[in-house]
């Protein structure tokens, strides 16, 4: 089979950050879907990726160990997919503590904001979806919020809470760029910009951060995300040529209710594009 004709599945999330399935029951999801080469990528997190391995030899499935790593870039936060990294790497492991560190009391600043807005015990409501107290999460929040009958989707709870301009969003300082892709290229991996069409970026905006991301060591850009529609896939396609990358490919899947897509039904990549998969079949 050619490389962009594998089913790769290179974005998901299990309980160990804000996904709802453990990694096990997630990688047997991805193998029953079709998925032929599928990475778990929790969010600052490599505490999934055993499990995710063991259930994958045992499936059959191919697994590439992944992780995404939160970034503030130009005052916005970007998402950085880590793929094949060496889940053992020290320098990844304490980079990733760090990261994490800030988060509960992120999530402190968040319930009091909302109680602002008659919202109360949203501490203790997210904690109680949190599979893993050191990655408490928006994600959570939002569950906890529809749960409580305050919205009737998380999507919707995106919209009226907990982003920016909005009760209960609270700035957050997460890694810088250049350290985020050096903890994943020292650990083997190769460093990703995950959902592109997700950033407020204009052109100069873009040109920016895949400069900078490129000098750090970057090498592909996701074009095909459950996040972009056919217009986006096209706009960062022919990104991902100007700029020289490869092409990644990945749902970004969380939850079998919450998905608008499921494991592994993602568009597939313009043929022009080179799959960064190729390293790792
Ligand atoms: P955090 O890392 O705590 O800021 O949470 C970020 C997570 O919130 C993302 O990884 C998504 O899972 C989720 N999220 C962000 N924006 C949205 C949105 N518009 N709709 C649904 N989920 C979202
Ligand atoms: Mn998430
Ligand atoms: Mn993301
Ligand atoms: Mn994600």
């Amino acid at each position: 089979m050619t490389v962009h004709g594998v089913n790769a599945d290179l974005h998901s999330h299990s309980t160990v950050s804000d996904g709802t399935l453990d990694p096990a029951a997630l990688v047997n999801l991805a193998a029953q879907k079709g998925v032929e080469l599928f990475a778990l990528t929790d969010h600052d997190e490599l505490g999934g990726l055993r499990a995710a391995a063991a259930a994958a030899a045992a499936a059959g499935l191919r697994f590439v160990p992944g992780v995404e790593v939160s970034v503030t870039f130009a005052g916005q936060t970007v998402h950085v997919v880590g793929l094949g990294i060496d889940y053992e790497h020290a320098e990844l492991i304490e980079g990733l503590a760090s990261v994490r560190a800030g988060r509960m009391r992120r999530a402190e600043e968040m319930a009091k904001q909302l109680q602002t807005v008659g919202i109360e015990g949203a501490l203790e409501g997210a904690l109680a979806y949190a599979g893993n107290l050191e990655l408490v999460s928006r994600t959570h929040f939002a569950r906890w919020m529809v749960a409580a009958g305050y919205c009737d989707s998380v999507r919707e709870v995106f919209t009226k809470y907990l982003v920016s301009g909005k009760p209960g969003y609270v700035p957050h300082r997460w890694a810088n760029l250049g350290q985020a892709v050096q903890w994943i290229c020292n650990a083997g991996g190769v460093a990703v910009i995950a959902h592109p069409g997700r950033y407020k970026f204009d052109d100069t905006a873009f040109a920016a951060l895949f400069a900078e991301f490129k000098e750090a060591g970057g090498t592909a850009i996701e074009v095909a995300t459950s996040n972009h529609g056919p217009d986006q896939v096209r706009r960062f396609a022919e990104l991902a040529r100007q700029f020289d990358f490869e092409a990644s490919r990945g749902s970004d899947f969380h939850d079998p209710g919450e998905a608008h897509t499921e494991l592994g039904r993602v568009a597939r990549l313009p043929e022009s594009l080179v799959p960064v998969w190729h390293r790792f079949l």
